[in-house]
């Protein structure tokens, strides 16, 4: 009979042992948000500046026709709602604000 897998605690790990790296990906880890940055794309000049700041990956990226990124969209499922995003966007664009979540 095939052993039960079990994961290990983290008191359970043995010192200098190395531990496989998890993704968030499959969770919705955004559903506890009080906070939501709205994106507008108007006013949205590509820098990427929200993208490479954004702790949780959550600003969405993609290739336009010239092979360009820019920015299309946050990613709401695992955006955590820091405001990091809005606050690194350049200030005289301003195109990312907070905005409390409507649950
Ligand atoms: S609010 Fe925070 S988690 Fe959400 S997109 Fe902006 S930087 Fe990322
Ligand atoms: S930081 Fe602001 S201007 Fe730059 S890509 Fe993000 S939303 Fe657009």
């Amino acid at each position: 009979m095939k052993k039960e897998e079990r994961k290990l605690t983290a008191v359970e790990i043995p010192i200098g042992d190395i531990v496989e790296a998890e993704t968030a990906v499959e969770f919705n880890t955004g559903s506890w948000r009080s906070e939501r940055p709205v994106w507008n794309k108007e006013k949205c000049i590509h820098c990427l500046t929200c993208w490479i700041s954004c702790p949780d990956s959550s600003v969405k990226i993609a290739s336009d026709e010239k092979r360009i990124t820019i920015v299309t969209g946050i990613d709401y499922d695992h955006c955590k709602g820091c405001g990091i995003c809005a606050r690194e966007c350049p200030p005289k664009i301003k195109a990312i604000t907070m905005e409390h979540e409507k649950k």
